[in-house]
């Protein structure tokens, strides 16, 4: 059966509004049209260079301008994601998804070692993803050549409720660099957050955005905030399990091929939750006991989980054929030295600048 691309928002609400049970019965139902129920997918997520951000988003610890704990570290070297990656595939884990926490790429010497990483994963037969900002089509097809499976560039929230999140750039950039991956043969993974103060209908636009996207990514994660002591949303209240698993539910229903990543938050999910969470549709996880600067659970307490649930690890490759690595002398995409104008919206967003000023009496 044709994909469904022309998702409205009132739809989307209706869906995620049901009655629970009913809910749950319906996105399982699709699910597992669609999957094998008893697999999820393992990534373990890898903060290459961490902190020091130019960017405002007001949930997120790396930003150089809120006063966190966060200990920031330059770029690591190949070799260390190497051995990180290793450690993480003997761990269960089918893909690497490398985190830096830079506005949008440059093009230089820092990009030519994140390609080194992409091609020296890629040859463990692992599955490799990078979050790296904004990126041009050029940056993309440089990562594609070195091997790239997936690219992570979440919409985070709905258009309208995003400028209530970040003012250093625009919506339109984040699909302007879902739209460069998708020139490539890079899988798109993008999806956002919930519980940063949005309401349902902010819930529901983001869904549209994602699944009117043709093809639809991938995969999309849903993240439940973290909130972090120095970012503005530091004073979020948790966001309740029930929220979660419908969330999850409709996701699954609008983009029934699309794996759907349980994400931040699970430290403060309940077993049980979490396992409605899977039956609802999640059938991707991150791994380890950070996901880039917050807590999660430790790996062998998700095995154990696994176990429990009687969950399979899903293979490197088993949705899409293992992209090919071509050599850094061999290709056919040179650095550009490109400049590109993403936008700076720069609007006033009151709790990211009150966190600002915060910060400054702090230091
Ligand atoms: S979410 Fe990414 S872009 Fe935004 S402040 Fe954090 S590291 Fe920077």
């Amino acid at each position: 059966m044709a994909l469904k691309h022309d998702w409205t928002k009132e739809e989307i609400l209706e869906i995620y509004n049901k009655p629970f049970m009913e809910l749950l019965y319906e996105a399982a139902t699709v699910h597992r049209q669609h999957h094998d129920p008893n697999t999820v997918q393992v990534s373990t997520l890898l903060s290459i260079k961490t902190g020091g951000c130019p960017e405002d988003c007001g949930y997120c610890p790396q930003a150089a301008r809120y006063h966190t704990d966060l200990e920031g570290n330059d770029l690591m070297s190949v070799n260390q994601v190497k051995a990180q990656a290793l450690r993480a595939k003997a761990s269960g884990s089918s893909r690497v998804c490398m985190g830096a926490a830079w506005r949008n790429v440059k093009d230089g010497e820092e990009f030519d070692n994140v390609l080194e990483m992409v091609r020296s994963i890629n040859k463990l037969d692992m599955e490799v993803c990078c979050t790296l900002g904004m990126i041009t089509e050029n940056q993309a097809q440089r990562l594609a050549e070195a091997g790239l499976y997936a690219y992570n560039h979440n919409l985070d929230s709905s258009e309208e409720y995003y400028k209530e999140v970040i003012s250093t750039r625009g919506y339109q950039d984040r699909l302007d660099t879902i739209g460069n991956v998708r020139k490539t043969n890079v899988t798109v993974c993008s999806g956002g957050i919930i519980g940063m103060g949005e309401s349902e209908a902010d819930r529901a636009g983001m869904l549209v955005a994602l699944s009117t996207l043709n093809p639809q990514p991938e995969s999309v994660p849903i993240n439940a905030l973290v909130p972090v002591e120095g970012t503005p949303m530091e004073e979020q209240e948790p966001v309740p399990i029930w929220e979660m698993i419908r969330m999850v539910a409709t996701t699954r229903i609008v983009m029934p091929e699309t794996q759907v990543r349980l994400s931040a938050g699970r430290t403060q999910m309940s077993r049980e939750g979490q396992a409605m969470c899977f039956f609802a549709g999640a059938n991707s996880i991150f791994a380890g006991d950070k996901l880039l600067t917050t807590p999660n659970p430790d790996v062998s307490e998700d095995m154990e989980m696994f176990k429990m649930l009687g969950l399979n690890p899903q293979k490197a490759f088993e949705k899409k054929s293992q992209p090919e690595s071509v050599a850094a002398e061999k290709s056919k995409y040179r650095s550009q030295g490109e400049k590109p104008k993403w936008s700076r919206p720069e609007h006033k967003i009151d709790r990211n600048l009150e966190a600002q000023e915060k910060a400054k009496t702090k230091a």
